[in-house]
């Protein structure tokens, strides 16, 4: 078997990220639009502080004005929907995003549905779900697309293949199935009750690991050649009180027998923030009846 190929999911982001700052200064000198990105955050959960603050960072790199909006661990639901509501109606924003998980008094889907479905960059509105399935031109969530975006360079067609996608979350799972469907994929979903999962992962030719289950997925449940998407991110705790990320793929094992793979870290986590400008810029151009760019 000849060595595995690693995705460079860095790589690929960077070059992501270049084009759209291409696309977003272009769309300024031609039109004055500066594309803008709302990102809101209730409550101080540490990573969700991380997050908005490396999607602002991102956001400004390329062009895009970011707007940061926080509320306390304590707001209620009716104050963070006014806030969506008047982000709706907000001329110069082209894309909310609301930081999940939510405090406990506030529905996540309440909120997710007041978000205008044109400005929804992270692909959550219902009626974005529903266009996506319907295999509509949507703004899509993010990290599924970043993960069909590095299979698109990896492989170039998709057409006909077998895709096993192991985790049915709203958030990656079921959107990349869709996607993968809508690329003429044969697609199979598995889950925590799916029976034997290492012989249907076995079956792919394109294997979607998005469990959040550290090293779950081991060499021989892998086709010898196929290409793996590992979108797991777990944190292990290492003896010396340290810790590192880990997939949930045994990356050790998958060498020489899958033909292509993506690191942890590295792989898809960098997709996702570059996806999310992407959706930011076409969110913009779409508002505004602007042809969107080649991407
Ligand atoms: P999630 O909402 O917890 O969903 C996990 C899915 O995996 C569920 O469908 C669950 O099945 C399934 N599952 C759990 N244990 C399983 C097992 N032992 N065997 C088979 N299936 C199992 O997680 P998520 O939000 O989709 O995230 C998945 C992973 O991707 C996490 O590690 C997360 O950190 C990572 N992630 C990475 C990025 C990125 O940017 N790279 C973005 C988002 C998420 P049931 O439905 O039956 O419970």
């Amino acid at each position: 078997m000849a060595e595995t190929r690693l995705i460079d999911g860095k790589a690929a982001a960077a070059t992501l990220r270049a084009r759209i700052a291409a696309a977003a200064a272009e769309l300024k000198a031609q039109h004055g639009v500066v594309p803008g990105l709302a990102a809101v955050l209730v409550g101080d959960d540490p990573a969700s502080q991380v997050y908005v603050r490396s999607k602002a960072k991102a956001s400004r790199e390329a062009g895009l004005a970011s707007v940061e909006h926080r509320l306390p661990a304590s707001a209620s639901e009716n104050e963070l929907l006014a806030l969506v509501r008047r982000l709706n109606g907000d001329a110069m924003v082209d894309g909310i995003l609301v930081q999940l998980p939510l405090p406990p008094q506030i529905a996540g889907e309440r909120v997710i549905a007041a978000i205008d479905p044109a400005k929804d960059v992270d692909g959550f509105h219902p009626e974005n779900v529903g266009r996506l399935w319907s295999g509509g031109d949507v703004l899509v969530p993010c990290t599924p697309y970043g993960c069909l975006l590095l299979l698109r360079a990896t492989l170039g067609s998709l057409e006909g293949g077998d895709a096993v996608v192991l985790g049915r979350s709203n958030i990656v799972g079921k959107p990349l199935a869709a996607l993968l469907l809508k690329e003429n994929c044969t697609v199979t979903i598995a889950h925590s009750r799916s029976r034997d999962l290492s012989a249907i992962a076995r079956r792919a030719d394109i294997l979607i690991a998005a469990v959040g289950r550290a090293g779950l997925v081991r060499g021989a449940w892998i086709k010898p050649g196929a290409t793996v998407i590992d979108v797991g991110i777990n944190r292990i705790a290492e003896p010396d009180g340290k810790s590192r990320l880990a997939g949930d793929v045994a990356f050790a094992e998958a060498q020489g027998v899958a033909a292509a793979i993506t690191p942890v870290p590295g792989g898809v986590g960098p997709m996702t923030i570059a996806c999310l400008l992407r959706n930011t810029l076409i969110a913009a151009c779409r508002r505004r009846g602007l042809a969107e760019p080649a991407l």
